[in-house]
């Protein structure tokens, strides 16, 4: 395989100006990436700070009541704020300490990958820039006012639309200008090589643990592993140790958004292979190549892209990919808080979902759910939305 790519996904589509700083991120990851030094801080961290290992949890109450395989769930949603995000933070974050970088530089949407990223730069001493559209500003009040309280700063973005295209374009900007002291954190397996393998990299831990308790709890490899999959992270950590597992059924949930009739956020199921965010991948674009504004209940899978290794997984039907439609996803979030005590994110409530399909396979059967996140930050916007 070509350097950088997944089958035809993936490599550098970008200026010029950005060659020099991805060359000496790929060059320097390189070199850290099996050191003993750098492993052991990172365990270290997972460990104590994160507190991984997450469990693998038998849901028994859910399985009683779907009378289907048996359910488990892979508790990403009991790491430190609340969800996998923190799993590459972590990673990144340690990579610039060690590369002797101290500022660092991020883009978020929702908030979720800000938070995720001003906590760790707080607990490491790392400045923190977060560039966020001001729309999203706005939209996104508690999650601000997190990261500031975490000690990081917020930059407005008003250009386009104020929204996560926007601010990313200006954090780029930013990182070309001081790439010799700033490392950029992305927050999903996006964006030009080499973030796609460093992103899945750090989130593989999840599926690493899952191997081990698997074989420990049910004496097996799971029959079959459930994530969401907005830009892929969650799923691609999740899958990866598993790929060259032939008989572990992987599959990728992607919003549907409202109805057949929607542009949810379904990049694979629905797109086309383009460019997006310097790589190139399955996305979702007009005939003429405009790329299409996206609608989800949740706003962690409300992106118009994916990354490259799913669209190359999907085309070697490796993994599946299904999505699943706001209503379903809302119904899911009720039934699991109530059957089981969990409240998860609107993001893996679409996982979830998905499990309503599958209850005809054999009792015997041992189904993994990653579960993403926790529903705490989601509360409000699914209260709001009932009482419409
Ligand atoms: C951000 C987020 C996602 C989507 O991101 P991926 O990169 O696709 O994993 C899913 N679940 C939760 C809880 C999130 O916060």
């Amino acid at each position: 395989m070509n350097k950088g790519y997944f089958g035809d996904y993936g490599g550098l589509f970008i200026p010029e100006t950005l060659s020099h700083a991805l060359n000496e991120l790929e060059k320097l990851y390189t070199e850290i990436k099996d050191d003993k030094d750098f492993n052991l801080q990172l365990t270290d961290i997972y460990k104590d700070y994160v507190g991984r290992p997450s469990p693998l949890y038998f849901a028994e109450s859910l399985t009683k009541h779907l009378n289907g395989p048996k359910i488990w769930f892979k508790r990403e949603d009991l790491n430190h704020t609340g969800a996998h995000k923190i799993n590459n933070t972590v990673g990144q974050a340690l990579l610039a300490k060690m590369l002797g970088k101290k500022r660092i530089i991020a883009e978020t949407g929702a908030g979720q990958h800000g938070v995720a990223t001003a906590t760790i730069c707080a607990k490491l001493g790392l400045e923190c820039i977060v560039y966020m559209g001001a729309k999203d500003i706005e939209r996104q009040e508690l999650n601000v006012f997190k990261i500031e309280t975490l000690g990081a700063s917020i930059v407005p973005v008003h250009s386009g639309t104020a929204t996560l295209k926007d601010a990313l374009n200006e954090a780029i900007r930013d990182w070309v200008t001081n790439v010799d002291t700033s490392h950029y954190i992305i927050g999903s397996v996006t964006g030009p090589h080499p973030y796609p393998t460093i992103v899945r990299d750090f989130n593989a831990i999840s599926g690493k643990e899952l191997k081990e308790q698997s074989l420990n709890q049910f004496k097996a490899l799971p029959d079959m592993i459930i994530a969401c999959v907005g830009g892929g992270s969650n799923a691609m950590g999740v899958f990866h140790p598993f790929i060259e597992d032939k008989t572990v059924e992987l599959i990728g949930v992607e919003a549907g958004g409202k109805d057949s009739s929607d542009i949810g956020g379904a990049s694979i199921t629905d797109g086309s292979t383009g460019v997006l965010h310097g790589a190139k991948t399955k996305i979702l674009q007009s005939n003429s190549g405009n790329i299409l504004e996206t609608n989800s209940i949740s706003a962690g899978l409300d992106y118009p892209g994916v990354g490259p290794e799913h669209a190359y997984l999907a085309d070697i039907k490796r993994a599946k990919y299904v999505k699943i439609f706001d209503d379903e996803a809302l119904e899911a979030f009720y039934e699991i808080s109530r059957i089981e005590g969990i409240i998860p994110a609107l993001e893996t409530a679409h996982a979830l979902a998905y499990l309503k399909k599958i209850s005809a396979l054999d009792k015997s059967k041992n189904v993994v759910v990653n579960m993403s996140g926790r529903g705490d930050k989601d509360l409000y916007s699914v209260m709001k939305n009932a009482k419409h």
